[in-house]
């Protein structure tokens, strides 16, 4: 039984030992890097004061940090919204470009609150929820976050095959804010993957009447248009489609 005791004794001395070693390298470790920090600090002040103002402009210019963004991927579950003539379904392509753009935000210090992160219905009473039930469930979501801003990402489609481009919406009766942007978000967004503006336009969706914050309804092409359903469902579409979005949130608060 003393045993124990006795073995531990000279380990517990190596352990101080060793830890007073390690606060020794801990200390060596630490005054280059002082020097470092303070060599940082000393640059800008002394020599490049104009170019650190300009970083700061810029971090500023993107003005995300502390934002809340509620991301609406359209559709989900056994309600896959409209089908392109290759069989890319509109629920997917939503999601996609939604999970994107979410990591962009967060990566720019922004909060998102996003209505679903998988391929399900976004109502508790999954399928058997009526239409208006889905769409309350995703606006008490967006309502609940107090978010700044509410963006739900759709794709259009039309019986024409050759109907193409990107359209911005926003509630009819909402504020200025909403309509400046659904604008935004449009214009950056055809500017990224190149579609034709089917211009920034009042609408009665439900999704953006039933938010309390600045929303907008983004179509973002025609998955019933062979090209743009191909842009779509490509890894570089899905991408420039987000950042197009990215970019024009960035414009609003900008
Ligand atoms: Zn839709």
């Amino acid at each position: 039984m003393n045993k124990p005791t006795t073995v531990e004794k000279p380990d517990k001395e190596k352990d101080i030992a060793k830890d007073k070693e390690k606060e020794k390298e801990k200390k060596k470790v630490k005054k280059p890097k002082k020097e470092k920090e303070k060599d940082k600090d000393k640059k800008p002040r002394e020599v490049k004061r104009p170019s650190d103002d300009d970083e700061r402009d810029l971090f500023n210019i993107t003005g995300l940090k502390g934002k809340t963004v509620a991301i609406d991927p359209g559709h989900g579950g056994n309600d896959a919204g409209a089908i392109g003539p290759s069989g890319v379904t509109e629920k997917s392509v939503t999601l996609r470009v939604a999970l994107e753009l979410a990591d962009m935000l967060e990566a720019e210090g922004a909060k998102v609150i996003m209505t679903r992160r998988t391929d399900k219905t976004v109502s508790s009473k999954g399928a058997a929820a009526s239409a208006v039930e889905e769409l309350q469930a995703r606006c008490d979501i967006a309502n609940k976050s107090g978010a700044d801003i509410f963006i739900s990402i759709h794709a259009d489609s039309f019986t024409n095959s050759s109907a193409k481009g990107t359209t911005g919406y926003y509630y009819e009766s909402g504020g200025q804010k909403s309509q400046r942007l659904a604008d935004y978000v449009r214009r950056a967004l055809c500017e990224q993957i190149r579609t034709p503006s089917r211009g920034t336009q009042p609408c009665n969706f439900y999704v953006v009447k039933h938010t309390d914050m600045p929303a907008t309804l983004i179509e973002l092409a025609f998955i019933s248009n062979k090209e743009e359903e191909k842009l779509m469902s490509s890894r570089e579409g899905v991408v420039k489609m987000a950042q197009g979005i990215l970019d024009g949130i960035e414009d609003y608060f900008g």
